[in-house]
């Protein structure tokens, strides 16, 4: 296990980290993310990001058979969920790319791991390389 010092270690990688990251880089400090599930955290990969595409996909397919104009007849549009479904991933991988070429990263693994606090100063972690560097390149 290798010693790595940083000014800024931040658990996680969700919208919070990126901010703290973000922040940290802007006043050349440098920083670490670590993750232990996927990069981005909830809100890109569990919850704003696939919740909205999945209900604005639905509200279009169910508006289309319950039109609000006269004159409009309703329709039901043909739907293949597996591909709805793999537009909603294609869209999360594109975010989840943009969101760190954006903030000036540089990923450095794609291993995840779990941080354990080790004392008020250290954090210990299997592969601290995991997520993102700010800073420092
Ligand atoms: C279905 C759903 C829909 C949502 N829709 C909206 C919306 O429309 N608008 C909105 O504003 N908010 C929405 N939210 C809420 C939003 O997703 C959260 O507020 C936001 O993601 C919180 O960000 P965060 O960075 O604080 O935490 P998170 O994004 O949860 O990130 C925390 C990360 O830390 C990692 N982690 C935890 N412990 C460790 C450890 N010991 N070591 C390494 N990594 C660790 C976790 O794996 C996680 O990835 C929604 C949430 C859900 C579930």
């Amino acid at each position: 296990m290798t010693d790595e010092h940083y000014d800024l270690v931040i658990i996680g990688s969700g919208s919070t980290a990126f901010a703290a990251a973000i922040k940290a880089a802007d006043l050349g400090k440098s920083a670490v993310m670590t993750e232990s599930r996927t990069l981005g955290g909830t809100c890109v990969n569990r919850g704003c990001l696939p919740s909205k595409n999945l209900i604005e996909a639905a509200r279009i397919y169910w508006e289309a058979e319950h039109p609000r104009y006269p004159g409009l007849a309703p329709a039901t549009l043909g739907l293949n969920f597996k591909e709805l479904v793999s537009g909603k991933d294609e869209v999360i991988r594109s975010y989840r790319t943009a969101s760190t070429s954006r903030s000036s990263m540089t990923p450095t693994s794609s291993e995840s791991s779990q941080a354990r606090r080790a004392s008020p100063t250290r954090i210990r972690s299997s592969s601290m390389a995991t997520g993102l560097l700010a800073g420092r390149s």
